[in-house]
């Protein structure tokens, strides 16, 4: 079957445009590779969407594939590899599972955390190294951990981990925070958070198992070296996006992001970009709802138009 509009990633940008997109009487099928809710699935705590004062990010993200299920929105859970192109009105989107086709496609895909590249990094994942304190943080329950971050998430984790945690250290490389002032003082109000600024990991030590049992920093200003035995880190320094698959159809900023201005609109007729893997100054779920929303119209008016 061909779809009317193929949307790649169930994150808030995707759920909102394919609510648009069926709403626009168009055909949808979501293409997801993990799970609903992208990122947002992430936050304990959401408190800036608008209409609802306080809810849990899966929370969020379950009302939203409510409301696009309700309009018959299709949802496949499988990884997009690559899109092409094979004429006007006609994409082929290949994913690990299997093949689709469909008029127009939203590419809604989002962000992933980026690493720091120290040696050892990638085997420590899931053996003390965690790039997600909702998922993991409850494996360190009455134990010290250490995040590494200085920007929001990091701030949003520590909020997390300090509820279940008995201390968490964050440390951050420059010698300040970058998240919203609200944030910061909510973190720093707390009893059993501590921050140590300009400090960059060095290595990673594990224990007889292989797993991690410390963090060896350099301080950039003293030269000092500060140790920390902990079994459980947690890293939030940046994002990396997801447009591998769609790279031959877009042009790409230095960080990776598709440049695409508040339209959507790529290079590629047809190829429109939502949310947070489109190059924007705020990555928010209230942004990213908008691109979705915005991404859906243009698509149905692209669908629209061919002959
Ligand atoms: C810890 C944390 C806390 C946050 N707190 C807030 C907050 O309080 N308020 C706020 O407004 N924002 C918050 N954000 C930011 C917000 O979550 C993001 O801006 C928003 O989720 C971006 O939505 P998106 O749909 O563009 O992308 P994403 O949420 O990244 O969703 C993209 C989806 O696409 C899927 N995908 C990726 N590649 C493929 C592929 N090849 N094939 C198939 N599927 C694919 C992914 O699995 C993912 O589900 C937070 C983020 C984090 C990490």
């Amino acid at each position: 079957m061909k779809y009317d509009v193929l949307i790649i990633g169930a994150g808030p940008a995707g759920m909102s445009a394919a609510t648009y997109a069926l709403r626009s009487g168009k055909s949808v099928l979501v293409l997801e590779k993990e799970s609903i809710g992208g990122q947002m699935s992430n936050s304990p705590r959401i408190e800036n969407f608008p209409s609802v004062k306080e809810s849990s990010g899966s929370d969020l993200a379950d009302k939203m594939f409510e409301q696009m299920s309700a309009f018959g929105a299709e949802l496949e859970l499988d990884s997009v590899l690559e899109v092409q192109k094979r004429g006007e009105g006609d994409f082929l989107v290949k994913c690990e599972y299997n093949e689709f086709s469909a008029k127009a496609v939203i590419w809604a895909a989002g962000a992933k955390h980026r690493h720091i590249g120290v040696p050892g990094e990638e085997e420590l994942v899931g053996k003390g190294v965690s790039y997600c304190a909702l998922c993991d943080g409850a494996f360190y329950t009455g134990e010290d951990v250490v995040m590494i971050g200085d920007a929001n998430t990091a701030l949003s984790y520590t909020m997390f981990l300090s509820n279940c945690c008995r201390h968490v250290y964050i440390c951050t490389l420059f010698d300040k925070f970058f998240g919203e002032k609200a944030m910061v003082e909510a973190v720093l109000a707390r009893e059993n958070v501590s921050v140590e600024h300009n400090l960059s990991l060095q290595s990673f030590e594990t224990d007889e198992k292989g797993e991690l049992s410390g963090l060896v920093f350099e301080n950039t200003k003293d030269k000092t070296r500060r140790e920390y035995k902990v079994k459980g880190c947690f890293i939030a320094v940046g994002q990396v996006p997801n447009n591998e698959p769609i790279k031959a159809l877009v042009d790409l900023d230095a960080g990776g992001y598709v440049i695409a201005g508040e339209d959507t609109l790529t290079k590629t007729p047809g190829l429109f970009v939502a949310g947070d893997c489109r190059a924007k100054k705020v990555r928010q779920v209230t942004t990213a709802v908008a691109d979705g929303s915005v991404a859906a119209i243009q698509a149905a008016s692209y669908i629209d138009g061919l002959k």
